[in-house]
């Protein structure tokens, strides 16, 4: 929490009812939804579709086990639809949890123990991305890329490494988008060689870096990392915890790289937010190691409520709803019509630094100085005023320090961002910086 959050007069909304991407608090307000709840709510509130499958699987069976001696039938079901719908990438096989902490929790150890499991057993570290967000396990935690994340709950997990990520806007090599992203991978070339490869066990990070930021790598990037990743014999981990399920323009987010990965980890947008579930997606190269008879062999992972039959039934409709109303399509079209209507934006209030995203994840970068970019700290009180601007004007929008954060429901129309942007414009010529 930001500490002028905490000096904030009015206390937040209580939000007690949603309808599509409209939500309503306890004293009768209307907003709309510009952050889909957590970047999660792919699919809109209150969908009848999703709604009922919970209903109706909990008049099956509330909870049985997926541990050793059983297995229950949504989580069949959706693990085949996952398979199906990630064929271009290759997955194969899927472990689940109850979020993205999980997701890429499991991740790790699936890649510690393929690196035993084909008998290269000091292949243990990993690489991620500064300004990167992967969760607060320890592990998961150990991983991210900013030290807000971490100072606290020193010492992290050993064995994890960041690089610089591909910020084009803030960056202090080149604002060449292509020299920056030739530059950053060779940076963490370098790292794996530093390291040594024959230690490392898997890169780690975002297709578009998300709770840092927005932060969108330039199109040779990913391929990049691929490239790299297979020169040296490590795995590459997609975080797609955000950008999975079609928040990003794509149904994935290495869709839109055109990159397949090694492991692809799902969870805010894989039941819109209707009940906690993750899911860790591995190849067939991961997949067949342990299907290998090993002593290493056995996956000695899993928590509880790994494949919960109720989050799995909502998962399934969710992902029916993303793919037959073409959400991800619609991420596109709406996400490029609503930067394009940021950046005009932009040319009328200098306090609007930078404008950046790609489908409906968009961040508006708050300077105090466009020449010098210098941004606003936890301590000014300027963005917290914009944010509760827009909010006092029906738009419930979130800011990261100086970042407003767009993330709607993707069923979100050109309609709604016209009216988003007349509410910005408004509160934007209010505040005058
Ligand atoms: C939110 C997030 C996580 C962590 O997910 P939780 O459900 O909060 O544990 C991991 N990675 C990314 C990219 C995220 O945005």
């Amino acid at each position: 929490m930001q500490p002028t959050a905490l000096a904030r007069e009015a206390p937040p909304p209580v939000i007690i009812s949603g309808d599509g991407v409209t939500i309503r608090d306890a004293q009768g307000r209307e907003f709309i939804d510009c952050q889909g709840g957590l970047w999660c709510v792919n699919a809109g509130h209150n969908r009848t579709e999703i709604k009922d499958a919970i209903v109706a699987q909990l008049n099956r069976l509330q909870y049985y086990t997926n541990f050793p001696g059983s297995v229950n039938e949504p989580s069949l079901e959706l693990s085949r639809k996952l398979i199906e719908i990630t064929q271009p990438e290759g997955m194969r096989k899927v472990m689940y949890g109850s979020g993205g902490s999980d997701a890429n929790e499991s991740a790790f150890k699936i890649a510690r123990q393929y690196w035993k499991l084909v008998g290269k057993p000091g292949k243990i570290k990993f690489i991620s991305l500064k300004n990167g967000y992967h969760g607060l396990h320890f592990g998961t935690m150990s991983a991210c890329g900013a030290n807000a994340w971490k100072a606290s709950y020193e010492p992290m997990v050993p064995g994890f490494f960041q690089v610089e990520s591909p910020h084009v806007y803030r960056n202090p090599f080149t604002e060449d988008p292509e020299a920056l992203s030739a530059l950053c991978a060779t940076l963490l070339e370098r790292e794996l060689e530093y390291q040594t490869p024959d230690t490392i066990a898997a890169v780690i990070a975002e297709p578009i870096q998300g709770a840092g930021g927005v932060i969108v790598p330039p199109a040779s990037y990913w391929p990049r990392l691929r490239e790299i990743c297979d020169r040296h014999d490590v795995l590459l981990i997609a975080d797609e915890v955000i950008t999975g399920l079609g928040r990003s323009g794509s149904l994935f987010g290495v869709r839109g790289w055109a990159v397949k990965p090694d492991i692809m980890c799902l969870a805010k947008g894989l039941t819109s937010g209707y009940i906690p579930l993750s899911a860790t997606l591995m190849n067939d190269r991961i997949a067949s190691a342990f299907d290998s008879m090993s002593p290493h062999s056995v996956f000695m992972h899993g928590y509880t409520y790994s494949g919960h039959p109720v989050a799995c039934a909502a998962g399934l409709a969710s992902i029916d709803l993303v793919l037959k109303e073409k959400l991800s399509e619609n991420s596109a079209d709406v996400g490029e019509y609503f930067l394009s209507r940021l950046k005009s934006l932009q040319t009328r209030h200098r306090a609007i630094g930078d404008v950046r995203g790609k489908g409906l994840m968009i961040a508006i970068e708050l300077v105090k100085n466009r020449e010098t970019k210098e941004p606003f700290t936890p301590f000014d009180a300027y963005p917290g005023q914009i944010s509760e601007g827009c909010v006092a004007s029906g738009v419930m929008i979130r800011t990261i320090v100086n970042k407003l954060i767009i993330s709607p429901p993707l069923t979100f129309t050109r309609d709604h961002v016209d009216q988003v942007v007349n509410v910005l414009d408004q509160v934007f010529s209010a505040h005058p910086f």
